[in-house]
């Protein structure tokens, strides 16, 4: 796998109106979670978008411009960029289920020709939970 020059973290517009997205960032910091395979020695850019709302669509257009801004501003190709869905998006998690539209959004990326991963963040916590019980449970309200 060969190391990309840049990495775009996709996470969920709902869940980022109350999260920061602090742990997705320290994880591609410290090398953890779903970024865990890269080296810490070889320099490799990041951006975080949102998807914009559901059903996800708004991803479609904001990849367009960034691989467009990519082409004309910077020496990285497309095929150097790897898109990580954000935990929030893939996985079960505190905020809620994965998201409906998962596929959709795989859709999208895969017509704007970038590789995709899964996971940013991935608590050791939430791993067990969801290994224990095969879902997420909620506190009853
Ligand atoms: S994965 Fe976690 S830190 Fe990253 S945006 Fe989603 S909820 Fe926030
Ligand atoms: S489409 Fe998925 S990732 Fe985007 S806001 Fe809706 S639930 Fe979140």
């Amino acid at each position: 796998m060969a190391t990309p020059k840049y990495i775009v973290v996709l996470q969920c517009h709902i869940v980022k109106e109350r999260c920061s997205g602090f742990f997705c960032e320290n994880a591609f910091w410290n090398r953890q979670g779903g970024f865990a395979d890269y080296p810490q020695d070889q320099p490799i850019r990041l951006l975080t978008l949102t998807c914009g709302g559901c059903c996800g669509r708004a991803t479609l257009r904001k990849l367009s411009h960034f691989l467009k801004r990519l082409r004309k501003h910077s020496d990285i190709s497309p095929p150097e960029v790897v898109l990580h869905f954000a935990s929030c998006i893939c996985k079960e998690n505190f905020h809620g289920p994965k998201c409906p539209h998962y596929d959709y959004l795989k859709e999208l990326v895969e017509r704007k020709g970038l590789a995709w991963r899964e996971g940013t963040r991935i608590s050791d916590h939430a791993e067990n939970r969801r290994d224990e019980l095969g879902h997420w449970t909620w506190k009853k309200e």
